[in-house]
């Protein structure tokens, strides 16, 4: 679906919350870590992954943001105790970075400090590009701290991301390749969807040159071959690459990576801040404008949709 030519994208925030809240249940795994943990017991049973995603953006306060670092370190202390296979995704603005970079390295150094005492491993999500030049610096200190538990995200989207490839390849970066769900401004990233996709296969072939741990995420079909054919192209292993989904988002898909013996990661969403989340994720599905009026029509016919 075209983001950007979509008359529902514009009309979301029009929806009322408990109506987004009902149609975007399949992309959040609950409010609380509990709901979290049964979701990821879950995919673990079906012999997937999990990377954890404590909601909550652009935080008000410093003991907000506090607070969503400790639900961190509590996650990876849950998945040590409970012998879950999953690691923690964390977005730079949760932990603080818009009320100052070094309150977010604070925290994000604690969130990487107990994975490292567990063995486990932080992702760095990549947020808009008003963001990405500390994101990477935030990551640069970290591998310079002697850190190697962490990892990055880049965008397809971005022009600028193939130079910042080029710029991290001698770290041998474990990186998260995805197109980008920020819409940003032409001067700075691709907007059509077919440049979009050259621009994610070039990063990847890239980044398999490099050497890196690549998690190709993409719900894309045809993105999904290419990066069929290039791992197995280099003859890479199961375990030297991954494939990443978002919770609720095509699982068929995912289960038939899994059959194909591939490694597949899922994005597993908890939290109270639930809203900006799926709001993104509706923005996405093609089938949201039938969602949107199946909901509707459900409140306004008693009986339908559970509404009675
Ligand atoms: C594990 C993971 C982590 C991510 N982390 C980041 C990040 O750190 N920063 C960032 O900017 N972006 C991130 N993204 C989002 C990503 O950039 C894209 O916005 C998103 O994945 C959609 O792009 P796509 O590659 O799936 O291709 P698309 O062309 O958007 O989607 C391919 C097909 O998948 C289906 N689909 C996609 N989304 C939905 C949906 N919500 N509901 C139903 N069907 C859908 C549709 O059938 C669509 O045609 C992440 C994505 C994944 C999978």
């Amino acid at each position: 679906m075209g983001l950007v030519d979509s008359a529902i994208v514009r009309f979301l925030p029009a929806v009322p919350k408990p109506v987004v809240r009902r149609i975007s249940e399949r992309y959040i795994a609950g409010e609380e870590l509990d709901d979290a943990l049964v979701v990821v017991r879950r995919l673990n049973d079906q012999g997937k992954l999990a990377t954890i995603d404590v909601l909550g953006e652009e935080m008000s306060s410093p003991a907000e943001a506090r607070a969503i670092a400790a639900a961190y370190r509590d996650s990876l202390d849950a998945f040590e105790r409970g012998k879950l296979d999953a690691n923690v995704s964390v977005k730079p603005t949760a932990l603080g970075l818009k009320l100052g970079y070094d309150l977010c390295k604070e925290n994000l150094d604690g969130v990487v400090a107990r994975a490292s005492e567990l063995g486990n491993f932080v992702r760095i999500d990549m947020e808009d590009a008003s963001t990405t030049d500390d994101t990477l610096r935030l990551y640069r200190e970290l591998r310079a701290a002697g850190h190697d538990n962490v990892g990055v995200v880049f965008q397809a989207r971005l022009k600028r991301t193939l130079r910042d490839i080029r710029d991290l390849a001698e770290l041998q970066p474990n990186v998260r390749l995805c197109k980008g769900i920020y819409l940003e401004a032409p001067e700075i990233a691709y907007r059509d969807f077919d440049s979009i996709r050259a621009s994610f296969v070039q990063a990847l072939d890239e980044l398999l040159e490099a050497g890196c741990y690549v998690g190709i995420a993409t719900h894309d079909e045809w993105l999904v071959e290419q990066g069929q054919r290039l791992t197995s192209a280099r003859g890479l292993r199961p375990e030297e690459y991954e494939f990443q989904m978002l919770l609720g988002v095509r699982p068929a898909m995912g289960d038939e990576l899994v059959r194909g013996g591939h490694r597949l990661r899922i994005y597993t969403p908890f939290g109270k801040h639930w809203y900006a989340y799926s709001v993104r994720r509706l923005q996405e599905n093609p089938k949201i404008a039938g969602y949107i009026a199946a909901d509707t029509v459900g409140r306004l016919i008693p009986g339908r949709n559970g509404s009675s």
